[in-house]
């Protein structure tokens, strides 16, 4: 069993001088079997009775055995919204530790139970689709519209890379898409720094970009696919820590966040998080180079660099190897920065019109 400590193993709000109270809810991380991380529970002081959160196809991943191994009550959570998670609060009640197992939604519904029953909370992700599955940010629909919530960061993270594995690709590359995104994420919030006097942390900037170097690193030089998996994995745990440690989605989430909103709200049929972010993240990282005299000067940080990423893990590279019609993109492009006004990013200081919008999908070849 692998152990990655986070908690008191990060530093506190003094010690970094960001002015941002560290929120330091994640203990620790266990990487290795789930049965063996089960047994574990009890020393690490999580106290029955255990509500444990799946849907219908993370029961049968895993949600059924850990129900069945900590005699927990289960709980079939079957759609994203608000009010399923509200549901679920009153089915979980009397719950002193929640779970959950699941991709992206199930975490965020049972982390949203687990918060509003002030119960501990356990994440089992069975999917490496994004960097919800530590962060303290609930992502769910009301009316039809996208919510993100604060609320709070499991106190454990089991990762058992053989459930992690069998995860349908496009999720996995749906986890590479929301890192890979980070490269504008963190150009946007160093432009509310800048320009805006925003609040900036080293120690969730440094969560973040030591670990999508790493991730970088290893599609210049793949290493076999279960150290791949892991350094993926870890670079979105470390994402969410960074989320966590500030309170904010502010890291990890820009422009190109929006833009993915956007598109949640506006495609017949929405793509998994992290490949709308990534699409996204192409156009704004062009906007960035275009505009930006602060954007990366690293190569490897430049539009050039984040398509080849792209080809590496079969991100798409087109609108239409994604199937997004341009229009939409167009207006997403427009108009995602209406979603969240106070949010400074590039898309805030230069609000493009649809002609800007056009050439920033033909410089970042999305079009
Ligand atoms: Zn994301
Ligand atoms: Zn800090």
């Amino acid at each position: 069993m692998k152990v990655l400590k986070f908690g008191k193993s990060l530093k506190s709000g003094e010690e970094c001088g960001c002015g941002f109270k560290h929120d330091r809810t994640l203990d620790l991380v266990l990487l290795g079997p789930l049965s063996q991380a089960l047994d574990m529970l009890e020393d690490l002081e999580l106290k029955p009775p255990y509500a444990v959160f799946y849907d219908e196809i993370t029961y049968r991943v895993a949600g059924r055995f850990v129900k069945e191994k900590l005699a927990a009550k289960g709980i079939l959570m079957t759609s994203p919204t608000f009010q399923e998670a509200e549901r679920g609060v009153a089915e979980a009640r009397g719950a002193r530790t929640v779970i959950g197992v699941g991709g992206g939604t199930v975490i965020d519904l049972a982390k949203y139970a687990a918060y509003k029953l002030e119960a501990d909370f356990i994440s089992i992700p069975t999917a490496p689709s994004h960097d919800g599955m530590v962060s303290p940010v609930v992502s769910l629909f009301e009316e039809g519209r996208r919510k993100s919530i604060l609320a709070r960061s499991p106190r454990i993270a089991i990762i058992d890379l053989q459930i992690l594995r069998s995860a349908p690709r496009q999720l996995l590359i749906s986890g590479y898409g929301d890192i890979l995104a980070k490269i504008v994420s963190m150009k946007d919030w160093q432009l509310g720094r800048d320009e805006r006097g925003e609040q900036y942390c080293k120690t969730a900037e440094s969560l973040v970009l030591s670990s999508l170097n790493k991730l970088i690193v290893s599609l210049m030089n793949p290493p076999p696919p279960d150290e791949a998996l892991e350094i993926l994995v870890e670079a979105l745990i470390n994402s969410g820590a960074a989320m966590m440690v500030v309170g904010t989605s502010r890291p990890a989430s820009g422009s190109e966040h929006l833009i993915s909103h956007y598109l949640d709200m506006n495609l017949k049929e929405r793509l998994p998080h992290g490949i709308q972010c990534a699409l996204g993240a192409l156009p704004m990282a062009a906007y960035h180079e275009l505009r930006n005299p602060n954007w990366w000067k690293d190569e490897q940080y430049r539009l050039s660099a984040l398509q080849g990423y792209f080809r590496e893990v079969g991100l798409p590279t087109s609108l239409q190897e994604a199937r997004v019609p341009i229009d939409v993109m167009v207006n997403a492009i427009v108009e995602a920065w209406k979603i969240r006004p106070k949010r400074y990013t590039i898309l805030h200081k230069f609000k493009p019109d649809r002609s800007e919008a056009l050439k920033l999908l033909r410089i970042s070849a999305l079009a």
